[in-house]
């Protein structure tokens, strides 16, 4: 029985959490120490279930953060590496572009710090667009006083990236255990693999080392690993039953076909969320958002 066999499974490193950053880090780990026996434990019966299967889509190419930071560099750099990966990888992404639009005086200024920000972040072939004549070069229906145009923006379903990771690491050798709820990590008194790793319906794994990526649940995973109580604020997108509203009628609204490419507001630094903004989807949908919201509940989708 599969809770036999996972009984006496070894190995030296377990990923917990089989979302893109668990998928990445265990195929980037298994890469670079092809010896190393690895597994994934991931507790739904597939990968990018949560967050990983449930964002926009975008390759964001770096324009907002702080120049010099590592967020800034990571973004910038790894725009360049998701668009090699899929194209090695025949993920089908398209580079529609994105317009960060301002429509009075006040956004105007924050538009140039934003500009400014993303020339030093080193954001390629970034432009600033005067006036609604260019900005409608772009985007014939759009309306605004300036705009930053970033034409290597992109949309992706991070769904299939996430699940050729995980191919890939299996490719490599290491192993991917689905339906493995970890709910415990205890000394397994064995000096070679001392972390005996336990799932909620009973399941096994030992390992000589422990990475959790759980998304949402990493603090409790960090608490299970034995860290002191983490009070944790979590936000959430909208619940999904909303959201199939909004898809469904901009899957029949005609009009969709007005919107190119990505077209957001300027962000407002008074409030956490980004304001109304246009998402086209690999589908051919426009999204209208997704917003963040407060959720009562991790999982809170319906
Ligand atoms: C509304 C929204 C929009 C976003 N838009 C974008 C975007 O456009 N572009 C972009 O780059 N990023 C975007 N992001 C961010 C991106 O989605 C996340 O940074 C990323 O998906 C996080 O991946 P993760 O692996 O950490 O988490 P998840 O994908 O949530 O993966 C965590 C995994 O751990 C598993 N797990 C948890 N606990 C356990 C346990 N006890 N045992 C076993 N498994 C467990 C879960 O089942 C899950 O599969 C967006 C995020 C949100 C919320």
């Amino acid at each position: 029985c599969n809770t036999c066999l996972l009984l006496f499974r070894e190995y030296d490193v377990v990923v917990v959490g089989g979302g893109i950053v668990g998928a990445a880090s265990a195929r980037e780990l298994k890469i670079r120490h092809p010896k190393l026996k690895m597994a994934i434990l991931e507790k739904e019966s597939e990968l990018a279930k949560h967050q990983s299967g449930h964002n926009s889509g975008v390759i964001h190419a770096g324009i907002y953060y702080k120049p010099g930071s590592l967020k800034a560099k990571l973004c910038v750099e790894g725009l360049q590496l998701m668009y090699k990966y899929c194209d090695q990888k025949k993920i089908p992404y398209k580079k529609v572009g994105k317009l960060i639009v301002a429509t009075n005086e006040v956004e105007v200024k924050r538009l140039a710090d934003l500009h400014d920000r993303a020339i030093q972040n080193k954001v390629p072939d970034i432009k600033l667009l005067n006036g609604v004549e260019e900005i409608q070069k772009i985007e014939p229906y759009c309306v605004g006083l300036q705009a930053l145009w970033s034409p290597h923006t992109g949309i992706i379903d991070y769904t299939l990236v996430t699940k050729q990771y995980g191919i890939d690491f299996k490719e490599q050798g290491g192993e991917i255990h689905l339906n493995f709820e970890v709910n415990g990590f205890e000394n397994s008194k064995d000096n070679n693999y001392p972390v005996l790793i336990k799932s909620t319906d009973g399941q096994q794994v030992k390992s000589k080392y422990v990475l959790t990526c759980g998304g949402l649940h990493s603090d409790k995973l960090a608490e299970l690993s034995g860290t002191s109580k983490i009070i944790y604020l979590f936000i959430w997108n909208p619940p999904e039953s909303d959201l199939d509203v909004i898809l469904a009628f901009f899957k029949r609204w005609k009009k969709r076909q007005l919107i190119k490419g990505i077209i957001y507001p300027v962000p407002d630094p008074r409030f956490p969320f980004l304001g109304v903004h246009f998402t086209p989807r690999m589908d051919g949908s426009v999204w209208l958002g997704p917003n963040a919201v407060l959720a009562f509940k991790r999982e809170g989708y319906t």
